[in-house]
């Protein structure tokens, strides 16, 4: 039995909270306070952390978190700049931790550590992805290259329909938003902008979400149609017969100056 609960951290982080019969684990805890007082509230000790890039809101309460849970393993990319992983992951790594299998995708892009852990689950998948993949968005390019960020998310989008996408932001009304201005005919992103802003009026996370409605209803992984393709193109009129990576990239450069 495995339970995934997120932890609300700064403004509009998720540390996730998972709990299966072996123990329990947080991912991203960039503050220690919040995880420390749930841990309090419900009588609970943690036993591990993962990291999916170093970035402090990722990972600011890694330190206080080992200082008060002893033996705390800390999984996280081997090329990482961050320096409180004890236990070191790469690309196709599989490891188990607290019951759950996890296999290793490395997603440079955001950051060039950026990795995220998927889960088979028997059938009833889940992701782990950090600032890669959000809720009808990605992250924005701060230390790799637009190919890079193309490729992280494409090896992404193969994972099963059925995947639940857990991201690291509260991002998803503005990413929404932005996604009707280039997805205008999509009635499926209509239904999921109205449930997300019902959802945000009653303080109800978006996350996680499932990878079809990310291929359904995120314009970043649907640089291959024809209407988005059109907008674009109408707005960069130097971009004449684009493939499908300077779509990604002049939907990317849209998105950062909106
Ligand atoms: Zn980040």
């Amino acid at each position: 039995m495995i339970k995934i609960e997120p932890i609300k951290a700064f403004s509009d982080n998720y540390i996730w909270l998972v709990t299966t019969n072996e123990g329990l684990l947080v991912v991203d805890p960039g503050d220690a306070a919040p995880v420390e007082s749930y841990l309090k509230d419900n009588n609970m000790s943690l036993s591990n952390i993962l990291i999916t890039h170093h970035h402090f809101d990722h990972t600011g309460g890694v330190k206080k978190l080992s200082e008060t849970n002893n033996n705390l393993d800390v999984y996280g990319p081997t090329n990482s700049i961050f320096d409180g992983i004890n236990k070191e992951l790469k690309d196709g790594d599989k490891i188990n931790i607290l019951g759950i299998d996890f296999s290793i995708i490395e997603v440079p892009g955001h950051t060039l550590d950026h990795i995220a852990f998927f889960a088979e689950n028997d059938g009833n998948p889940f992701l782990f992805c950090g600032d890669t993949l959000f809720a009808g968005g990605c992250g924005r390019i701060f230390e790799g290259t637009y190919e890079q960020m193309f490729e992280s998310l494409s090896k992404l989008s193969e994972l099963p329909l059925n995947t639940k996408v857990y991201c690291g932001h509260e991002y998803t009304l503005s990413n929404l938003s932005f996604a009707l201005k280039v997805d205008k005919s999509n009635n499926i992103l209509q239904v999921r902008y109205t449930d997300c802003i019902e959802a945000r009026n009653n303080d109800i996370p978006t996350i996680p979400s499932t990878l079809e409605l990310e291929m359904q209803t995120n314009p970043f992984l649907r640089h291959d149609q024809k209407n988005i393709q059109e907008c674009i193109m109408q707005k960069n009129d130097y971009l004449k017969d684009p493939n499908n990576m300077e779509i990604f990239k002049a939907l990317r450069e849209w998105k950062d100056n909106t």
